[in-house]
């Protein structure tokens, strides 16, 4: 009698698990965070050279998932935004691709400004500021007062055009891929149906294959996000973590509001519930949490936009990988954060004009960051030098990136998603029944 409740729980969670991805991952994480937690050397079970031969295998699932993904990240991106582009009409396009980029750009100020008021009002750097002793920490303040945004920024602009399509391909490098996608995309508008249509397959048919690939890869997800966890959580030093935890908590609250902001506009544009979003879109956002890319992500959500956001898919086929590479709200409030808070553990005082000159680098180094693990710290350099911030301090930052990277790829990736259902309100058609994957 007594076991009759425990089958009905088992019953209950074997059904959950069942087609639920979002539940394998949070089994996999709560389970990597225990093994990592055991392996860990500093809490004395095991030997730092086993803890790290065990990382390092216990990476491997993951690192395949992610390799499998980015195989076919390429063409995946070149065939949806040309089949986004293609069904819908120029009209459509081309008042919805000025919205869209309208409205990434607004997102990604309202995240930076968050960003800044947090930084400020919460002054995450004043702590490590008394403990001074920052690597680099002497260097000469001068550099402070270099000018921000002193690259050229007509040239970044310039460049943005890949003049060599294929070596922005075989480099993987996204943003000069989306660019040449779109312009070709557009010009295949323009063919005549004799030439239109063999193109229309041709490029269906590899957005299937590739799809077909993402869902083989997807099998290993469980595991691999249970072997990431375990592998970060036995590398990552828990002093690190206290030392910074002040910092920590200023980007993770930044990242909390811009999602509620992101849940404001749901409800002020559209009629979707904040709660039947959030139910919705966990899927992809757990998945980002655990692989810290949004480009891994980016199949996923295009799945859930179809099938659980009722977004038709020339909406989602366009907006999403357009999103996934260049609208990545949490990493430019994490950007801006970590400047701030490099600044104040530095003692550099930026005036208005620099702190406007930094928040407009970040918004070009935002949309610029890669949506690889750890792409936004790497980018983060380069902000830091355009503002006269010794990058030193980014050694600091670096030890703990990987959390914050879990945090805040879940961030643009839910940015992405609300894009989409906004755009299903803007300029969606009807819906198209037929799920992506098989
Ligand atoms: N990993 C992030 C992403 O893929 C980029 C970043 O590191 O901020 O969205």
């Amino acid at each position: 009698m007594e076991i009759k409740p425990l089958n009905h729980l088992s019953e209950h969670l074997q059904r959950l698990i069942k087609g639920q991805l979002w539940a394998k991952v949070i089994i996999g994480i709560a389970l990597g965070i225990a093994l990592g937690l055991i392996l860990n050397p500093q809490n004395g079970y095991v030997s730092a050279s086993i803890s790290e031969k065990a990382a390092s295998w216990l990476d491997m699932p993951g690192q395949i998932f992610l390799r499998l993904v980015q195989m076919v990240m390429i063409p995946l991106i070149f065939a949806s935004i040309i089949t986004g582009i293609i069904s819908n009409s120029s009209e459509n396009l081309k008042s919805m691709g000025l919205r869209l980029l309208t409205y990434f750009m607004i997102t990604t100020v309202v995240s930076i400004t968050i960003g800044m008021v947090l930084s400020y009002a919460m002054q995450p750097g004043k702590y490590l500021n008394k403990l001074g002793g920052l690597p680099g920490s002497n260097s000469n303040s001068e550099l402070a007062t270099e000018s921000v945004g002193s690259s050229s920024i007509p040239e970044t602009i310039a460049n943005l055009i890949p003049n060599n399509p294929l070596e922005a391909m075989i480099t993987g490098e996204m943003l000069g891929v989306v660019i040449f996608t779109i312009i070709i995309g557009v010009a295949i508008t323009q063919l005549p149906k004799r030439l239109f249509d063999p193109v229309i397959h041709f490029t269906e048919a590899i957005q299937k294959i590739c799809m077909i690939v993402v869902s083989w890869a997807m099998q290993l997800v469980p595991f691999a996000v249970f072997g990431m966890m375990a592998a970060l959580m036995a590398r990552i030093g828990s002093d690190i973590i206290a030392g910074l935890g002040y910092y920590i908590l200023v980007v993770f609250i930044g990242l909390v509001i811009l999602v509620a902001f992101y849940l404001l506009v749901l409800r002020i544009f559209t009629d979707m519930s904040p709660w039947k979003f959030l139910k919705a879109v966990r899927g992809p956002q757990l998945l980002a949490f655990s692989t810290a890319s949004s480009a891994a992500v980016m199949p996923l959500s295009m799945k859930t936009a179809d099938n659980d956001l009722n977004v038709s898919s020339n909406i989602s086929d366009f907006v999403i990988p357009v999103g996934a590479s260049i609208n990545m709200d949490g990493t430019a409030l994490f950007q801006c954060v970590s400047a701030v808070f490099l600044a104040q553990a530095y003692g550099i005082e930026l005036s208005l004009i620099e702190i406007i000159l930094l928040s407009a680098t970040i918004v070009a180094a935002s949309i610029g960051t890669p949506a690889v693990p750890g792409g936004g710290v790497i980018i983060l350099a380069s902000v830091l030098e355009g503002a006269g911030i010794p990058t030193g301090g980014l050694i600091v930052i670096i030890g703990i990136d990987r959390i914050l990277g879990m945090f805040r790829t879940a961030v643009n990736v839910t940015g992405d998603l609300t894009a989409c259902v906004l755009f299903q309100k803007w300029f969606g058609t009807a819906k198209t029944p037929a799920p992506k994957t098989n």
